[in-house]
């Protein structure tokens, strides 16, 4: 049998990198990691604890607080899907608020945030078999992973699809909020000093603006057949 790959995926705010790793988990039977919702997760516990001040993290006592933070992801025993736990709690549908995607990009800066996370998403990962989405999963988590993608798409795209999953979550936003928040994001993680937004290095580069689901899928899947017999 061939040795499971590790496949890093990146790429702008609702580009279509969940949806695409998604998809390849399932097609290739590996598990899929969300690692931008762990980001989410320390922004939740933030607010959560008061940790907030003027739209900004108290990022002092927030680093204090690190390690009485568990962070994990629980399989559905019926759907086979992962569930990420705060402190033994579902977060899911909390950590797509708008709240929480305002707060994140700034939580996403703090050097000790990331490596308290880089280190549980490698030990997720360790074994290969798996599909990462993220913003440097090819380029600091696994920069040896054997298949990494960046995803891109237009703006006003992007923004169109992050508002419909809003609504069909009962998060119902404006599309021009929607778009600022995906520009924001996208200006803060493409800036920052410490693991920036960026296209690894032989990473396939797929402009997901004019591609289905379907289409997409396809792509990719020629990409790693191609590398397999390299
Ligand atoms: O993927 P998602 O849009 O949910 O990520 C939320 C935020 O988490 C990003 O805008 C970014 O600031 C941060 N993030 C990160 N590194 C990752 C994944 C997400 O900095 N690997």
């Amino acid at each position: 049998m061939k040795k499971p790959l590790t496949i890093a995926i990146d790429g702008y705010a609702s580009s279509g990198k969940s949806t695409l790793a998604k998809d390849l988990a399932a097609k290739l039977g590996y598990i899929f990691i969300d690692s931008g919702a762990m980001y989410r997760a320390i922004a939740l516990f933030a607010m959560e604890q008061d940790l907030v001040h003027e739209g900004q993290p108290k990022t002092t006592e927030l680093i204090e607080r690190l390690s009485t933070i568990d962070l994990a992801f629980q399989r559905h025993p019926e759907t086979n899907s992962l569930t990420l736990t705060l402190n033994g709690e579902d977060i899911s549908q909390k950590i797509r608020s708008k709240a929480v995607s305002a707060l994140v990009s700034s939580i996403a800066l703090i050097a000790e945030v990331r490596t308290k996370l880089v280190e549980l998403q490698r030990a997720i990962g360790e074994k290969g078999g798996v599909v990462m989405d993220g913003r440097d999963i090819g380029t600091v988590v696994f920069p040896k992973a054997e298949i990494k993608i960046f995803v891109t798409a237009n703006l006003s795209v992007r923004a169109s699809r992050r508002q419909k999953e809003l609504v069909s979550k009962e998060l119902s936003t404006g599309l021009e909020e929607v778009q600022q928040n995906l520009e924001h994001r996208d200006l803060i993680d493409t800036t920052r000093e410490n693991s920036p937004l960026k296209q690894a290095e032989g990473a396939l580069l797929l402009d997901t603006t004019n591609h289905t689901r379907e289409s997409q899928l396809e792509a990719v899947m020629k990409f790693i057949e191609n590398h397999s017999t390299c």
